[in-house]
């Protein structure tokens, strides 16, 4: 049993630590162990607790042996993205501004998972408050890509990504703003959901840009991510912008009925860029699907090439705004320092890396008098342009299938120093957040002539999550990447 943990979904570990095949402890020990043996050289975690997973553990055997009841996620063992709050860890956004900082609460999706008996083993690595695509720029260090450590995992939500790839913890928690989940789910070869706008609440999530961030699972198969989306999702009067949740079941095993799905390819993500392997991949799992009776067509999302240009405005000017609360006052070190502007600047000049100055003056530019219309009010204009030409897609087809990036997961050092293609990377999965549609991506494949992990992207109509992942088990099924483990 122990040597098959790897392999179970959370619904079979749950019923084997409830019917005594295994005990919630054992399966601590066993990732556990994982995590001593190789994060030294993965990197994916920032923070470990092991005697808070440990401690949770013997509280759910002991539940079992007083035939107590366990809730939904006993025997799951997690890992927390490092900019989404838990009572009593640290929290550093990746961030020297916040290091030493402990959280005094719990987000929503983490009393909502310890409610369901989830089991927090530590806090992973990210690019500075989630800016950036590699983790490269985290304050304290990068991560490997567990298929090839010469590789990023894909950021910013690379350390969760790669502790799931890695078979450090069975699935984790990140955020995804504009692809933070997704691209580092498609460079590390599992599953990334980025749900719906408003699905899942962000109390306690550190606000990059409030408009467009979701906090969603990594998983090694789909089935997974469904359930920790269920526990997680749904109405939180800590944020305003959640909706009860009555979308189509999260049930990933409610099938689809997959001759009545219609398919949308846009066009423009088809065209130049792309890595031909990563094409024909999707080509031939597309030409699968139609010999299940799939219809496939052909869309145009007219204004995809301007969702990199607003993001651009859009997400440095709310990140501007959400980031001033860092000043050594409320949050962050504090400087000794003569007076108050210079503690303010002290603070911000020490705590920050130069992406994140990078942002904040991009943002606080866009935003300042005289400037605010052609740059913030202007690209709020286009995003309502790119959320149209969903809308109209979404009127023909049930989903739209794009490549998750343009390449495999790139080389350490290799955009680091080039912002914009940096950026670029985020190129497919950019308008999901625009629109606020729900999008995730999944392992297709691995390329021949660069041996790595082959990610497909899923765009579905608001409120389709479920629908979403229903497909993407069919898909999985067909495809057969699970189980696929990389060689630490
Ligand atoms: N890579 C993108 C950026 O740097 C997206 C980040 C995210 O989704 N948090 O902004």
């Amino acid at each position: 049993m122990k040597n098959e943990i790897l392999n179970l979904t959370l619904a079979r570990t749950r019923d084997a630590v409830l019917n005594g095949e295994i005990k919630a402890h054992e399966v601590v020990d066993f990732y556990v162990e994982r995590i001593k043996k190789h994060d030294g050289v993965i990197k994916s975690f920032l923070s470990v607790d092991e005697d808070a997973a440990r401690k949770k553990a013997e509280e759910i055997d002991e539940k079992i042996m007083d035939g107590g009841k366990i809730g939904r996620l006993a025997g799951c063992v997690i890992a927390i993205k490092d900019n989404i709050n838990i009572l009593g860890s640290p929290t550093t956004c990746g961030s020297k501004i916040l290091e030493g900082y402990v959280s005094p609460y719990d987000a929503t999706v983490i009393s909502r998972m310890r409610d369901e008996d989830a089991i927090f083993v530590g806090k992973t690595n990210l690019d500075e408050f989630a800016m950036g695509s590699s983790t490269e720029n985290s304050a304290f260090f990068a991560t490997k890509n567990p298929w090839d450590k010469d590789r990023v995992p894909g950021g910013s939500s690379g350390g969760s990504a790669a502790a799931v790839a890695a078979g450090f913890t069975s699935t984790a928690l990140g955020s995804d703003t504009g692809g933070s989940i997704r691209q580092p789910a498609a460079f590390c070869g599992v599953v990334g959901v980025k749900p719906t706008y408003g699905l899942v609440s962000r109390y306690g999530l550190v606000a990059f840009a409030s408009s467009l961030d979701q906090i969603g699972p990594f998983s090694r198969n789909v089935e997974d991510s469904a359930v920790i989306l269920d526990v997680i999702s749904g109405k939180d009067r800590m944020d305003s912008t959640t909706f009860a949740q009555d979308i189509e079941g999260l049930d990933p095993l409610a099938a689809v009925d997959i001759r009545n799905i219609k398919i949308g390819l846009p066009e423009e993500y088809f065209s130049g860029g792309v890595d031909d392997e990563i094409l024909s991949a999707i080509e031939n799992l597309m030409r699968m699907l139609e010999s299940y009776g799939v219809k496939l067509k052909k869309i145009s999302l007219p204004h995809t090439k301007y969702c990199v240009a607003a993001y651009y405005i859009v997400a440095p000017s709310e990140a501007s705004s959400n980031l001033a609360r860092f000043d050594g006052v409320k949050y962050g070190l504090m400087k000794d320092a003569e007076n108050l502007l210079s503690m303010y600047i002290e603070t911000r000049e020490k705590g920050f890396g130069p992406e994140v100055k990078r942002r904040l003056m991009l943002g606080t530019y866009a935003l300042s008098s005289g400037y605010y219309d052609a740059y913030y009010l202007a690209a709020q204009k286009v995003r309502t342009l790119i959320s149209d030409d969903f809308s109209r897609a979404f009127k023909g087809v049930d989903f739209i299938i794009s490549p998750a990036t343009p390449t495999v997961a790139f080389r350490f050092g290799e955009k680091i120093s080039a912002p914009l293609s940096m950026y670029l990377s985020d190129i497919f999965t950019i308008s999901a957040n625009l629109a606020g549609i729900p999008a995730m991506s999944m392992p297709i494949g691995f390329g021949k002539k660069t041996p790595m992990p082959i990610g497909m992207q899923i765009m579905a109509p608001h409120f389709s999550d479920g629908k979403m992942l229903s497909f993407a088990k069919f898909v999985e099924d067909l495809v057969k990447f699970a189980g696929k483990e990389p060689n630490l």
